[in-house]
């Protein structure tokens, strides 16, 4: 069980708020962090109950009140980060930040979730994935209208690379997410980075179309943010789930190294003639390639893009599918 404290450095106290989470992800985190400006939420949970029980009994317990939060800050737009702003900002009416490229999703902007939809039927289709494929574009379509609900109301504040917030330096790091930022409080040594690093599992470098519809690398984005965030100068990271991260760049070193590791095992499995993303998937993952199609998909493909990029395969379209090759 994760011991929930208080964190205090330089007139910054950060108050976690730790609720259970599924999926292997063990717990979801959001911060309150009281400072001299006020009281900022970072990131806001998922939308159910047991975030919100989370929200007002860390408010209580600190002598908080709902009405003295003055902004609410996201790390990126995914629905385990954000789930509470609309029951916050109905009756208490803040200002949102999040990164210029959050907010078609956040917004749920009908146009960019229907391009999204045929960015990945295309996708999946060039993956040779079959019915689980087209299983998952029938699920990704339903969601638009079944998701709607979850919009985020307010107007959002863009953030971007460089701007300041308090004392929170925003550092752009894409891979998780394309709109993943992390607040760097260089006084006091820590960021906020959202699920940019967890301590007990890698984050996944999901596979995304950039707002045009053209496919994101973004493994390829997520090992240059990982190795750019060696030099930030921070010693402890609040992270979106799990445990707080005691010493970032080591965490960075093992998990740059388990990529490396896996993208040898996905070029080894192309050196013995699997030449389709979906093959390369089901001998990777075996049965989860139906239980968690998405995830794994994701993952193959960014190893792909990733060796391709780096010059170590090729491909070659036959029949409406892409065939790798060692380069
Ligand atoms: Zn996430």
């Amino acid at each position: 069980m994760l011991v929930i404290r208080t964190y205090e450095r330089n007139g910054y106290t950060v108050y976690p708020i730790v609720v259970p989470a599924g999926y292997g992800l063990e717990t979801c985190n959001f911060y309150l962090v009281k400072h001299d400006s006020g009281l900022t939420l970072i990131d806001a949970g998922m939308p159910d109950d047991s975030s919100w029980e989370g929200l007002i009994k860390a408010l209580e317990n600190n002598s908080f009140r709902l009405e003295d939060l003055t902004e609410i800050l996201f790390t990126h737009h995914h629905i385990d980060h954000v789930g509470l702003v609309n029951r916050i900002t109905k009756t208490h009416s803040i200002p949102v930040y999040a990164h210029s490229l959050s907010v078609p999703r956040l917004k749920r902007d009908k146009e960019f979730l229907k391009m999204r939809v045929e960015f990945f039927e295309q996708l999946y289709h060039e993956m040779n994935c079959g019915e689980e494929g087209k299983k998952q574009i029938q699920y990704l379509k339903k969601s638009i209208n079944k998701n709607d609900h979850l919009k985020v109301e307010q107007e959002i504040t863009t953030l971007q690379e460089g701007m300041s917030l308090f004392n929170f330096k925003i550092k752009e790091v894409p891979g998780h997410a394309p709109d993943q930022i992390a607040f760097i409080d260089e006084t006091s040594k820590w960021c906020f980075a959202g699920d940019h690093l967890i301590q007990h599992i890698s984050s996944n470098a999901l596979v995304e179309p950039d707002l045009l519809g053209k496919r994101i690398h973004s493994l390829v984005d997520y090992k240059n943010s990982l190795k750019a965030f060696i030099d930030v100068n921070v010693d402890f990271v609040f992270s979106g789930h799990g445990e707080l991260i005691q010493d970032p760049k080591k965490l960075i070193e093992m998990r740059l190294s388990k990529i490396k590791k896996k993208s040898e095992k996905v070029k080894g499995l192309i050196d013995s003639g699997i030449t389709t993303g979906s093959e390369l998937a089901k001998h990777l993952y075996q049965r989860h390639y139906s239980t968690q199609f998405a995830l794994v998909m994701s993952e193959v493909i960014g190893h792909l893009d990733a060796l391709e990029s780096d010059g170590q395969i090729e491909k070659t379209m036959r029949a409406g599918a892409w065939h790798y090759r060692l380069g």
